[in-house]
């Protein structure tokens, strides 16, 4: 079976190595050197200051706006992974959804003014499939309201805007090193702070607001990452490269093959591409549903990537429909993309793909000729 993803393994010798080190000095988690030799490798890798690791993309959205003192209503994007809006909800704050474009798939701007009210007191966009978000326009009106921003950054790892890091934007961004995810640490996250002291804050945050040994002088939790974790991610970034340069080959590949078949992201120009996804749009749900079902017989895996919008969920509220958001989400899936991937399978994937399409379209011309 072909997966939508799969978890990058590195070097094992490596890794053995880094292991070997965990043994000899028995040092496993809360704040071990690995943890500070990778917190120093990523911020200088990624370009960015204040970066603290955690124990994994969720964790990093909550501490977030507990750091950043967020409460009551937060606008958000419909159209992300589940954890966007449940985060929220879990730390009590109540999501407010601006609809998305329907090209980049990224909030709209245009949409959020119109959803502030006097309890808004944060903006999450989301850089969709490491798309940048339209930044200088929710700068803009985050100012203009006084709220925080905190971008979603789990899709962008590497992606760079107007040459400088598009995870150096608001007031926090946070990532996911999930395994899943282009760079992982099997589970973990990061947070990268504007205010150096948002960052010290967090530090104690994630370690139960713990100061030294007889002192406890914040409300905390546990979300630290630990040295297994820590040496995963030292490995995989030696490998970075390598795994950017295999997965721009199947997306291009992708692009290619597929331009006069399906639709694609419109991606912001002024963006770096780090080639985490592959989403494609069809024209409608049903031509997406048969996709789907030629490729798992083909055995083939793609994903309904994201699905469903957010503002459908049971524990959501709203009385608004997102239409934009419901639209694309039910179009919308990912191919796989992973730096394992064969030639021969991507090709699979590709005329799989386009065989379907033509026997729909054949199939459709034939009821309008009747
Ligand atoms: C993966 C992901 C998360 C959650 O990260 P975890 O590390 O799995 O907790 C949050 N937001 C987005 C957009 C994601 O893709």
């Amino acid at each position: 079976m072909i997966n939508v993803t799969r978890t990058y393994l590195p070097d094992r010798s490596k890794l053995d190595k880094y292991i070997d080190e965990i043994y000899s000095s028995g040092w496993v988690t809360n704040n071990g050197q690995l943890v500070k030799k990778l917190t120093a490798r990523l911020e200088k890798y990624l370009d960015v200051k204040n970066l603290l690791l955690v124990s994994n993309g969720t964790l990093a959205l909550q501490i977030a706006y507990k750091v950043l003192g967020i409460d009551r209503q937060v606008i958000t994007t419909p159209f992300s992974f589940v954890a966007t809006t449940s985060t929220l909800v879990w730390e009590g704050l109540e999501p407010i959804f601006a609809d998305i474009d329907p090209e980049t798939f990224c909030m709209d701007p245009s949409k959020i003014e119109g959803s502030i009210t006097p309890e808004t007191t944060a903006i999450v966009p989301v850089h969709v499939f490491g798309n940048a978000c339209d930044v200088e326009k929710i700068e803009y009106i985050a100012q203009k309201y006084g709220l925080k921003t905190i971008y979603d950054g789990a899709h962008a790892f590497g992606v760079r805007y107007k040459d400088r890091s598009l995870l150096s934007y608001g007031d926090a961004t946070t990532l996911s090193f999930h395994a899943t995810k282009l760079f992982h640490t099997i589970e973990g996250g990061a947070i990268i702070f504007k205010n150096k002291k948002d960052l010290e804050r967090a530090k104690l945050m994630i370690n139960f607001g713990i100061d030294g040994p007889d002192s406890i002088i914040e409300l905390g939790i546990n979300a630290k990452m630990n040295e297994f974790e820590a040496a995963m991610g030292l490995c995989i970034l030696d490998e970075i490269d390598t795994i950017f340069k295999k997965r721009s080959e199947i997306w291009n590949y992708y692009q290619d093959s597929l331009k006069d078949h399906v639709q694609f992201q419109k991606r912001n120009f002024q963006c770096t591409n780090n080639y985490s996804y592959f989403p494609i749009l069809f024209e409608s749900e049903k031509r997406l549903i048969e996709a789907k079902y030629a490729m798992n017989a083909a055995n083939i895996n793609p994903r309904r990537y994201f699905y469903p919008s957010l503002d459908t969920l049971g524990y959501i509220q709203t009385q608004v429909i997102h239409t934009v958001s419901q639209d694309i989400a039910s179009r919308i899936m990912c191919l796989p993309i992973y730096p394992g991937l064969l030639t021969n399978e991507v090709e699979k994937i590709v005329k799989t793909l386009i065989c379907e399409q033509n026997y729909s379209f054949a199939s459709y011309s034939h009821v309008v000729n009747l």
